[in-house]
């Protein structure tokens, strides 16, 4: 089968997401014959670094023999079975690890006592929503029509496309299609943070900050905000770190930090939706650690399974469950047919062996360090990257739009430029980034950011 076959069988019957038909002449979807580490594999050979991880997803690099293994051998063992009336020891034991890797208050006990499985972000994300607000209603803080029944979430936050999800996405643009549908959440301001570096996380950097963020006007703000609707708010939802979607803004840790602190004292459920920044993505293995936040509620998805196959958690903090026993009519009304894969827990499992064995978290500060060099030598050099950010292994490069095409279509400019050198790049509108695999070598991040040089100069001019 030529590639050229399948893509235009691909085009007789597929509908691919976040695209136009129209596009699809001009960059049709590339055919991808098989993966290995960063690199992935066409049909007719040709090899292409991805420097995204796939969409946010791999983490130890496609195909880790460990991963592919423990898949392999759970399918041949148990491929799947109903979850309701059913148990078996991979979720279990997933659900026992990520217990023990989750954030504490306490270093002598977790502070998580239940896992919700589900099988994409975005349904992590409507478990949390709806576990919040059932808890509500359960403690008589509700009735559906007054009382703690919204949601707050910050201006330029993505959760997810599912409609209970959209609606909590702080972008307009997100929302606008499908707006009569969605349920009203209250926006809250957060800052930009538009020079963020790394060093403001890693407490090693001589300008380590982290209160950063803390005393910005925004965090006035939104504290002001929670506090003025905290009787109507059930939960405050925050991509902590990072926006990724909204184009890789860092507030800050010290905002994050305000923002839990303020919850605690309003009676407002964290949601913390770690489901791009989770798994080491930026330096800790959960985001939340950097602000020493325990959040309520813990969303987890694309890094997960190592990125290998779909699966999402939400991690229930200890006593929040309490509500739900009692009545039968106290069961939290909820279920994905999916629910608790074995074969997607095993793949769950072997990425957090990987991480212990790799010690992968010990190597990411000399990762991250190089990342850094890198990300500045490209912002040193071109004029037409207005400003750059870093936190972990997620750099981010902003560029002159005005010197972008006449089109206004930079973003896939920049793209088809990168794909034409060989790298796979997604830059969000003027915002280049990279973030792969947390064990990208050293000459394939250099690639990496060579060929986002010239895609600056080719796109953008010198
Ligand atoms: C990707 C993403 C989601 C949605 O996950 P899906 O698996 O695509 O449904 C939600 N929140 C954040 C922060 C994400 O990056």
């Amino acid at each position: 089968m030529s590639p050229t076959d399948l893509r235009a069988r691909d085009r007789a019957v597929v509908w691919h997401p976040a695209t136009h038909f129209g596009d699809l002449e001009q960059n049709p979807p590339v055919p991808i014959a098989s993966a290995s580490g960063v690199w992935l594999k066409t049909p007719d050979g040709r090899e292409i670094l991805d420097a995204i991880g796939s969409w946010w997803t791999s983490i130890h690099g496609h195909g880790h023999p460990r991963i592919v293994a423990a898949v392999r051998e759970q399918v041949g063992r148990l491929d799947h079975v109903m979850f309701a009336g059913f148990t078996h020891e991979p979720a279990v034991a997933l659900a026992e690890a990520l217990i023990a890797a989750a954030p504490r208050d306490d270093v002598r006990e977790p502070s998580y006592a239940k896992v919700f499985y589900s099988d994409c972000g975005s349904a992590s994300i409507e478990v949390a929503l709806k576990l919040s607000y059932q808890r509500r209603v359960l403690c008589g803080q509700t009735d559906g029509r007054s009382g703690k029944r919204r949601f707050a979430a910050l201006r330029n936050s993505y959760h997810g496309e599912t409609l209970g999800a959209l609606a909590v996405c702080g972008s307009p643009a997100w929302r606008e299609p499908f707006g009569s549908l969605l349920h009203d959440a209250l926006y809250l301001p957060a800052p930009s943070q538009a020079d963020h570096a790394h060093a403001d996380l890693a407490s090693e950097h001589p300008e380590h900050r982290p209160e950063l963020g803390a005393d910005s006007p925004e965090a006035d703000a939104a504290v002001a905000a929670l506090e003025a609707h905290a009787d109507e708010l059930s939960a405050l939802i925050v991509e902590p770190i990072i926006q990724c979607a909204g184009r890789m803004v860092m507030p800050g840790a010290g905002f994050y930090r305000r923002l839990a602190e303020t919850c605690r004292a309003c009676d407002i459920h964290l949601i913390a939706d770690e489901i791009a920044v989770g798994f080491g993505r930026t330096g800790k293995l959960i985001a939340s650690e950097w602000s020493g936040v325990v959040p309520d509620l813990m969303c987890l998805s694309k890094g997960l399974s190592g990125g290998v196959l779909p699966l999402a958690a939400t991690l229930i903090r200890n006593g929040f469950e309490a509500p739900f026993h009692g009545s039968p009519s106290n069961t939290f009304a909820h279920s994905h047919t999916f629910t608790g894969n074995p074969v997607t827990c095993a793949a769950g499992l072997a990425s957090l062996a990987v991480f212990a064995e790799e010690r992968t978290l010990e190597g990411l500060p000399a990762r991250i360090a190089h990342m850094e060099r890198l990300r500045l030598q490209l912002t040193q050099r071109h004029a037409a990257v207005i400003e750059s950010r870093q936190a972990g292994m997620v750099a981010a490069l902003v560029v002159d739009r005005e010197r972008g095409p006449a089109d206004g279509r930079l973003g896939l400019a920049l793209r088809r430029a990168a794909m034409d050198r060989g790298v796979l790049l997604r830059p969000l509108h003027d915002t280049i980034y990279w973030m792969p695999a947390l064990n990208v070598g050293e000459a394939e991040l250099e690639r990496i950011a060579a060929v986002t040089s010239e895609v600056i100069d080719e796109v953008l001019g010198r």
